[in-house]
């Protein structure tokens, strides 16, 4: 009874410790993934970490930056503008295309 009891004590401790450390470990690697960033104002495009500041757009005022997902290694071209970037999965809808509507991205081969 007693090195089962010692068993499972260990165990506890190891499944608690593993909820400690993981969490943490993953936390700076999601910061650092790099997402495509869209001004549907002026179209200009980059590929940033973090929302880019509103700098100046040629439209006037600041740029009006919109997230479109991480930054991947498939080609998504926008049928409207033109428009070719590097996305992990299709990328977001609901950002206004400079063109006139949504975007309509069509992955190239
Ligand atoms: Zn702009
Ligand atoms: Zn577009």
């Amino acid at each position: 009874m007693k090195i089962k009891t010692t068993f499972l004590f260990v165990l506890i401790i190891i499944i608690v410790c593993s909820f400690f450390i993981f969490p943490n470990s993953s936390l700076p690697a999601d910061e650092m993934v790099l997402k495509n960033y869209y001004c549907p104002k002026c179209g200009l495009h980059i590929e940033a970490v973090n929302q880019p500041s509103m700098g100046s757009c040629k439209e006037g005022g600041g740029h009006h930056w919109r997230c479109l997902g991480q930054v991947g290694d498939k080609n998504y071209q926008c049928s409207k503008c033109g428009l070719v970037i590097k996305s992990k999965d299709t990328p977001y809808g609901g950002v206004p295309c400079k063109n006139g509507g949504g975007h309509n991205w069509k992955r190239l081969s």
